[in-house]
């Protein structure tokens, strides 16, 4: 597998603090972006979260329950050192 440059590092870095700077986003607001419904954990991964409205009729919860399916869903896990990166941008 061919080694990643040193530029290449740290764009994808920026990348991953970029993405989890925005899921950070949502779960403060609490609502889907796509939808405007609530948020859910999904115990059976660490850091799953759901839109209330995502999957079949019996699997959407909350204010999600008979809304349109919607599939916004996402994993917020920033390891120890990306948790005091978002900190230092004050996120
Ligand atoms: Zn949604």
């Amino acid at each position: 597998m061919a080694r990643l440059t040193k530029a290449e590092r740290v764009a994808a870095k920026e990348a991953r603090i970029q993405r989890l700077a925005e899921e950070h986003a949502h779960l403060k607001n609490g609502k889907c972006p796509r939808c405007g419904c609530g948020l859910r954990r999904n115990n059976s991964m660490t850091g799953w979260f759901q839109c209330n409205a995502l999957g079949a009729v019996g699997f959407q919860t909350g204010d999600g329950i008979g809304k349109p399916a919607c599939d916004f869903q996402f994993f917020f896990d920033p390891t120890p050192a990306e948790r005091e990166e978002l900190e230092r941008r004050g996120l």
